[in-house]
C-alpha cells in the first residue's frame, strides 16, 4: 500500500528527512517513533502533501501511483488522512457542516455520488455508534472551545467518516490524560480493518500500550535507524533514545 525508498527531503535549506525508507501493507499498524527533531512531523505532512518541504530525492508509491505527484486533494481522495498534532479550530463552521462538505468533495474527486444529508446523517450515526460517541458533537464548531480530548476525539470521528486507507496519527496522545489517551486508543481500534493501514507517529511509548501496532519503526535524524515488533517500543521505553542516536552515523 505504501512504499517509501530513500526519501530525502528539506525545509529551506535545511535537510530533514536523509533517506527513509518505509513499507506498510494495508491491515498493518505501524509505530513511528523517535526524538523531538527527528523529522516524524516532516514525513506525515509530506505524505499528507502539506507545503513548505521540497523533496529532494526518493519515493512514494501508493497503491501502486506515485504520491507524491497528487495534490493535497487528491492525496485525500485516495484515502491519505492526517490528524494533526494540533488540530485547528474554525469556530463558526458546525462540525456536521464541515465533515460533509469534506466527504462529499473526496466522493466527487473519486467520481462518486455525494450523499444527501438524509444519507450523510445515517453515516455520521452509524460513525458515532462505533466510536461510543455523543451526537453533542456534531452541532458544536468545529473544534471550538472542545477540550484537548474532545479535539483528538473529534478527530478519531472525522477519520471514522472520511474512511481512509491511510490514516496518518500525529502524536495524536500529546497532552492527553489517561482516560482520554484511552479513549483514542479505542476509537483507533475500532478502525482498525484488512483494507486500512494506519502511521502512529508518537513520542511516548504509553500510546502503544493501548494502541498494539504490528510494527514499530525508530526515526532519528531523518531516517528510519530501527525496525521491530512491539517490542522494540519497550526497550525505547527502558533504554530512552539515547541508544538509538548512537546507531546514527554522521554525514560524512
Ligand atoms: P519531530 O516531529 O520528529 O519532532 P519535525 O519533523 O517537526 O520533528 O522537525 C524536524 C526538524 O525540522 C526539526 O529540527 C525542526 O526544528 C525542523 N523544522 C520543522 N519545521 C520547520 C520549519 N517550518 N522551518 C524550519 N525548520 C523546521
Ligand atoms: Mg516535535
Ligand atoms: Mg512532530
Amino acid at each position: 500500500m505504501l512504499k517509501i525508498e530513500n526519501l530525502h527531503a528539506r525545509i529551506g535549506e535545511r535537510e530533514i528527512l536523509k533517506g527513509l525508507s518505509l513499507e506498510a501493507k494495508p491491515g498493518e499498524v505501524h509505530a513511528i517513533m523517535g526524538p523531538n527533531g527527528a523529522g516524524k512531523s516532516t514525513l506525515g505532512n509530506i505524505l499528507a502533501g502539506r507545503e513548505g518541504y521540497e523533496v529532494t530525492a526518493g519515493s512514494v508509491r501508493y497503491g501502486g501511483i506515485d504520491l507524491l505527484a497528487l495534490e493535497p486533494e487528491e492525496r485525500a481522495a485516495a484515502g491519505v488522512f492526517l490528524a494533526f498534532q494540533y488540530p485547528v479550530e474554525i469556530p463558526g463552521v458546525n462540525n456536521t457542516y464541515f465533515l460533509r462538505s469534506a466527504l462529499n468533495a473526496q466522493r466527487k474527486a473519486r467520481g462518486e455520488a455525494e450523499l444527501d444529508s438524509m444519507q450523510f446523517l445515517k453515516l455520521v450515526r452509524e460513525k458515532l455508534a462505533v466510536l461510543h460517541l455523543d451526537d453533542k458533537l456534531l452541532q458544536r464548531g468545529v473544534n471550538e472551545g472542545f477540550s484537548g480530548g474532545e479535539k483528538k476525539r473529534n478527530e478519531i470521528f472525522q477519520m471514522a467518516v472520511l474512511e481512509p486507507k491511510l490514516a496518518i496519527l500525529d502524536e495524536t496522545d500529546s497532552g492527553l490524560d489517561i482516560d482520554a489517551l484511552k479513549n483514542v486508543a479505542a476509537g483507533v481500534n475500532a478502525l482498525r480493518s484488512p483494507e486500512r493501514a494506519f502511521l502512529v507517529i508518537t513520542h511516548y511509548q504509553r500510546l502503544l500500550d493501548y494502541i498494539k501496532p504490528d510494527v514499530v519503526h525508530v526515526l532519528a535524524d531523518g531516517r528510519i535507524v530501527e525496525t521491530g515488533g512491539p517490542e522494540l517500543a519497550l526497550e525505547l521505553e527502558q533504554h530512552g533514545y539515547a541508544w538509538v542516536k548512537d546507531r546514527v552515523t554522521p554525514e560524512a
